[in-house]
């Protein structure tokens, strides 16, 4: 493999796009807003700047990620020659078999489509195209550059050959993919989730407060920050929309939504891309606060 295209720029497509570039692919990077693609190439570049500065990567390194990116707006010119899709566009059920149906088409007949979804069903991805034995879940973690996890996710039609290269390709991206099956919230968001809706369930109901529960757990448990502090950051909407699937596709009601961390998203406040959720996030971005935190 060596053509990667990778849909959308936000702040998955752009870390995705940041490790096939620097490990030497050549990265088609697609969004449909012009504005997003210029904000991913700014980010990518500073990301870079701080790696060279870290003395990570030098100046070489560099100027050759740059140099193995494109950007397109027209998805059709972006993928002509992918090996390997990895669509990151925005978590909607029928924003992604929207573009499934129409990377079945364009892409080139033997190119492997994945999906960074976090919580949508891969075999009902794979199952608007002609190639579901195609369709693989590639879950990274963000911030993508920083992260070792890829989670692997095979759909109940995904071939032993499909996942086996998706894991060696993973490999050569320096990352440690872990192979799993698809069910709802896959592995990482079925155990995280359930803690995080706990973890606001204990302030729901009084036990502690926000810095007590996130201090139990981070110097108790030795995690490097509090589930409260976490949901800020993936973003209290996130969780919630990931907590419904898991309710609603396991039908089990310990997946119910704490009603405190619905409220708060009918309320505005998602953490840390509204400025307050558990904690008052001031005016850092959301991508600076969490490069900050990983120094
Ligand atoms: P984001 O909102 O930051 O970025 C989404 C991008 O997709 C936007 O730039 C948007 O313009 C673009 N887009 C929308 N429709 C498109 C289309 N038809 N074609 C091309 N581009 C399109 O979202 P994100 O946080 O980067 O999430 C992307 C995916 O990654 C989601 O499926 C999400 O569940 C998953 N994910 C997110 C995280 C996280 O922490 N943010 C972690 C793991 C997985």
């Amino acid at each position: 493999m060596k053509n990667i295209a990778v849909i959308g720029s936000g702040t998955m497509g752009n870390g995705i796009a940041h490790v096939f570039a620097q490990n030497g692919f050549t990265v088609s990077l697609i969004d449909i807003s012009a504005q997003a693609l210029e904000k991913a190439v700014a980010t990518i570049t500073k990301n870079l700047d701080r790696l060279v500065a870290k003395e990570k990567i030098d100046a070489t390194t560099k100027e050759a990620t740059l140099a193995n990116l494109t950007t397109f707006t027209d998805t059709k010119q972006g993928i002509a020659n992918a090996d390997l899709v990895v669509e990151a566009a925005t978590e909607n059920v029928d924003l992604k078999l929207k573009i499934f149906k129409q990377l079945d088409v364009l892409a080139p007949t033997n190119c492997i489509l994945a999906t960074n979804t976090s919580s949508i069903s891969i075999t009902k991805i794979g199952a608007v195209t002609n190639r579901p034995d195609k369709v693989i879940g590639m879950h990274f973690m963000n911030p993508v550059p920083i992260m070792k996890l890829v989670e692997i996710i095979r759909g109940y039609n995904t071939t032993d050959e499909v996942t086996n290269s998706i894991m060696e390709l993973s490999k050569r991206l320096g990352k440690s993919p872990v192979e799993v099956n698809d069910y709802p919230g896959f592995v990482a968001n079925r155990i995280l989730m359930p803690m995080i809706n706990e973890a606001i369930y204990t302030l729901y109901e009084g036990v502690a407060g926000v810095e007590e529960i996130d201090t139990v757990m981070k110097l108790g448990m030795a995690h490097p920050m509090g589930p409260l502090q976490l949901a800020d950051f993936i973003g209290l909407d996130v969780c919630l929309s990931i907590l419904n699937v898991l309710y609603e596709g396991f039908g089990n009601p310990k997946y119910a939504p704490c009603p405190l961390l619905v409220n708060m998203v009918e309320a505005g406040h998602k953490g840390i891309k509204s400025g307050t959720g558990f904690y008052s996030w001031g005016h850092g971005t959301k991508e600076l606060i969490i490069a900050d935190s990983f120094k």
